[in-house]
């Protein structure tokens, strides 16, 4: 067993001062139970905590940290540019560098805007395809987490086009009703929603490759089958690539798919473990933005140049194409020592992977939507969570949550990973 007594003590003493000693709530281990480590610090794929025990990162503070924590020439950047002042409230030259990265990587990105989370992303993404549509209706799929904006809190409700339900105290009903509702690859839901109410619909928004309910990868053609319906309805199809955006590739989901949205969502990696995120697409929309247009957004922190420096070194970085290769690869042979660690334990798990994101998840088939995922046995991770954590292997805190390899991890890492994995997995069935 690890040592957490520092980290016990500074949680104990986090929870008089805020709610639940966090700042954001799966941090607190509620969902695999044991003890938070409280981290301090972080190189390369490990991070150590304030015990000083060491463990290899997979959860790379969500998504953020492709290149690893500290990467050399991102601390760098930021000691540069925080020596220049850290934020003015006006035009710096590095926001103009940074959209010229996205843009040129995403070419269904003609303008973009940037802001200080995915939350705001999306938030915005939305009320932009409102006005620009004329329309009200969001419709979104269940088990697909697109920020906390009080409209975008709504997963629950069986049945097919059910108006969402609220997921948290304090957003009123009346807020979530603007919100449709539909099963992940579910072809046929969508048609009849688009069928019904599609005149209604301002916006279709989905992440492309689903990592929020564990990481659940679309069936053959889902993705063509929205841009066609989107289109042919007059809605916009807007993918939420907060995750996925130069994870998977260097053009995102969008770029892997062959799909291309109207409008997309950016956060995490674009700011290279900064607090950013985006929001843009095609030229004629992103035009009802303020100042140019109608759609009100601000932020006085947005652009900040500390967040510009870091996003930048970290896209000009992954401009090597080979790097995905490596990712690929690299998350593969993961994905498959898990497999068999899991098989010589006797252990049942399905391991989705696509990249360097996977989820091993507690149930015989893989799951394809939400519900399909919610039949996982989640005190079997909660107990292969613990006991991983116990061999210094740090894994997301939640079954629903995606596992990220970064290009810091060797192969080292990856063997001492599936060597725990199989004492974890034989926890796990205990
Ligand atoms: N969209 C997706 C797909 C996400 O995974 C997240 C966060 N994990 C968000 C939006 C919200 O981003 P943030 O936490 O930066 O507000």
């Amino acid at each position: 067993m690890l040592k957490h007594e520092r980290s016990r003590n500074i949680q104990q003493a986090a929870q008089q001062f805020m709610p639940g000693g966090v700042n954001s709530p799966v941090r607190a281990f509620k969902a695999v139970g044991g003890d938070p480590p409280v981290i301090s610090i972080g190189k390369g794929a490990h991070i150590w905590d304030v015990d000083d025990n060491e463990y290899i990162d997979y959860v790379a503070s969500w998504g953020p940290l492709i290149l690893g924590h500290a990467y050399p020439a991102v601390v760098k950047a930021l000691q540069k540019a925080a020596e220049r002042g850290t934020s003015y409230g006006a035009t710096t030259e590095s926001e103009l560098e940074l959209a010229r990265l996205v843009c040129g990587r995403m070419p269904s990105i003609e303008q973009v805007r940037f802001v200080n989370s995915g939350t705001e992303a999306t938030m915005s993404a939305l009320r932009l395809a409102r006005a620009f549509t004329g329309r009200d209706k969001v419709l979104k799929f269940e088990g697909c987490y697109h920020g906390h904006s009080d409209g975008l809190l709504a997963k629950a409700g069986s049945g097919v086009a059910t108006l969402g339900l609220p997921d948290s105290a304090g957003v009123p009903a009346s807020f979530t009703a603007e919100t449709l509702l539909a099963p992940f690859n579910d072809r046929a839901a969508v048609e009849r929603i688009f069928a019904e109410r599609g005149s209604e619909i301002a916006a279709l928004i989905v992440e492309p490759v689903p990592a929020n309910m564990g990481l659940v990868p679309p069936r053959e053609g889902f993705l063509q089958v929205l841009r066609e319906i989107t289109k042919a309805s007059g809605a916009l199809l807007i993918f939420d690539e907060v995750i996925t955006g130069f994870r998977l590739a260097p053009g995102g989901a969008q770029a892997y798919y062959g799909v291309t949205p109207d409008l997309t969502c950016l956060g995490k990696i674009i700011g290279g473990g900064l607090p950013v995120g985006a929001y843009g697409g095609r030229r004629d929309i992103m035009q009802l933005v303020a100042p140019v247009g109608p759609v009100y957004q601000a932020g006085t922190l947005s652009g900040n140049p500390m967040a510009m420096a870091a996003g930048i070194v970290t896209l000009r970085t992954l401009a090597d194409e080979a790097l995905y290769r490596t990712l690929d690869e690299m998350g593969a042979a993961l994905a498959q020592s898990l497999r068999d660690a899991a098989a010589a334990a006797e252990c049942e798990v399905t391991v989705t992977q696509l990249g360097s994101m996977m989820t091993v998840f507690f149930c015989r088939q893989a799951p394809y939507d939400y519900a399909s995922a919610k039949l996982c046995d989640t005190a079997r991770y909660g107990r292969f969570h613990g006991a991983m954590l116990d061999a210094g292997i740090y894994l997301p805190p939640a079954q629903f949550e995606a596992m990220f390899v970064s290009l810091a991890h060797r192969q080292a890492d990856l063997d001492r990973t599936a060597e725990a994995a199989r004492g974890a997995f034989a926890a796990a069935r205990a």
